[in-house]
């Protein structure tokens, strides 16, 4: 390994559009910003929600989210710092800690709430939505929780990876594994002007969403530097290239593959049809979810 500019082959994924979140309000008013699911990316496919949520304020997140339902689509909480308590109404409760990830499959239909487990101090996490193929929308709904000593870490030359969903090139085995989306999600630290090379599968829609300092990637027309809170979407190729730009810096890397189905939202729900919207809204109404 070489020190010099590293000069990315054809197969490389160049960061094709740079995206900043939106600031909004959810649930009973937390405040958190909305980087998938807002007007400049609507969403990623199979993708279709990211917010992100990083507060030292109680008063912009002790409202927390009161119950509420989904329908049709899985949400992947992953938390860096805080506790958040989540409750269902068939029962299943549990408290999401710092380093660690929720995996939700809400399928036909779930009413939970998710209420910050604490008064004070940082917040601070992510809640992505992953769609469910057709066929799979009303699957019963499940749970997968991994505290953050479930997550396998890889040490690599200048990276370090937490390993939350899929398998990395190097063949180190996350904590989810999910056979209709192949996700892939991967917490990624890169030492001061180290680098990052990983193989994605090339029909996977990917992005690097940056958590802390710069990451350099390759634009199409040369090097594109994201900064803290940017999202960058890869295009077509099947590596990505990254650097830590200055000191040293964190990001996620999430990839899925593309379900290409029709989407049809209606808030916390997600089918392929209106029909289905309406159904989800009547039995949400009539205590059937
Ligand atoms: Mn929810």
């Amino acid at each position: 390994m070489t020190k010099q500019t590293h000069k990315p082959g054809a197969g490389t994924r160049a960061i094709v559009r740079i995206v900043r979140g939106q600031a909004t309000r959810d649930g009973a008013g937390v405040e958190l910003t909305r980087v998938i699911g807002q007007p400049d990316l609507d969403m990623l496919d199979p993708f279709l929600l990211l917010d992100a949520f990083r507060s030292d304020r109680p008063e912009q997140y002790l409202a927390g989210f009161p119950p509420h339902p989904h329908r049709g689509f899985e949400t992947v909480t992953y938390l860096l710092a805080g506790r958040l308590r989540h409750k269902d109404n068939a029962g299943h409760e549990g408290v999401i800690e710092a380093g660690g990830i929720q995996w939700m499959t809400a399928g036909r239909g779930i009413v939970h709430s998710e209420m910050p487990e604490q008064e004070n101090g940082l917040l601070e996490g992510f809640q992505l939505w992953v769609n469910l193929p057709a066929t799979h929308k009303m699957d019963p709904p499940a749970y997968r929780e991994h505290a953050a000593n479930g997550i396998p870490e890889e040490q690599r030359g200048e990276s370090r990876l937490r390993v939350l969903a899929g398998s990395t090139s190097q063949g180190t085995r996350g904590a989810i594994t999910q056979p209709l989306t192949e996700p892939l999600y991967l917490d990624v630290t890169i030492d001061a002007g180290g680098r990052f090379i990983e193989s994605l599968p090339a029909a996977h829609n990917a992005f690097v969403y940056v958590i802390g300092g710069v990451v350099r990637g390759r634009g199409e027309d040369g090097p594109v530097e994201l900064a803290r809170d940017q999202l960058g979407v890869l295009g077509q190729g099947e590596q990505v290239h990254l650097e830590a730009a200055g000191d040293g810096a964190r990001l996620l890397l999430i990839a899925g593959r593309p379900l290409n189905e029709p989407v049809a939202r209606g808030g916390p729900f997600v089918m392929n049809t209106r029909a289905e919207i309406t159904q989800a809204q009547q039995d949400y109404a009539q205590g059937r979810i």
